[in-house]
């Protein structure tokens, strides 16, 4: 599996979100938790995809240390929020792959805090890869639907 395959199914995920985001978490070929937006399902602000797959990951597993995550990728139909990029850093996952970014989404009028996960994982403690741009032209039609 390449990335746009991968990418492929975090993409089904967003089409069953309040808001059209999707995300999956990856280890060893394998997608261990899947997940999309919530907000409005369970009144939660913070239900972003990408927060929903690394809780419930975390949960199910039982186990919390800053790096439970290492080793796997999490790819996301849009760029992590500032919120999610951190919680990405406090999980410790090895890797992001991203389809649409935040300045694409804020070029089509969809509100977002404008600083790239870059940016945040920059700032931060852990060695996190970011792959960017994968399937990004349809991870934004979702929202012109
Ligand atoms: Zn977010």
């Amino acid at each position: 599996m390449n990335h746009e395959s991968w990418m492929e199914i975090a993409l089904e995920e967003a089409k069953k979100g309040d808001l059209p985001y999707g995300a999956i978490l990856v280890k060893d070929n394998q997608i261990v938790m899947r997940g999309h937006n919530q907000t409005q399902t369970n009144s939660d602000v913070s239900a972003h995809a990408e927060i929903n797959v690394l809780r419930s990951f975390t949960m199910a597993v039982k186990h919390y240390s800053l790096d439970v995550l290492r080793g796997y990728t999490l790819y996301t139909t849009c760029e992590p929020c500032a919120m999610c990029a951190a919680v990405c850093v406090w999980s410790g996952v090895s890797e992001i792959v991203y389809g649409a970014s935040t300045k694409e989404l804020v070029e089509i009028g969809i509100e977002q805090i404008d600083i790239s996960c870059e940016t945040i994982v920059k700032q931060g403690f852990q060695n996190i890869k970011i792959t960017p741009g994968i399937l990004a032209s349809t991870c934004l039609e979702l929202f012109k639907n």
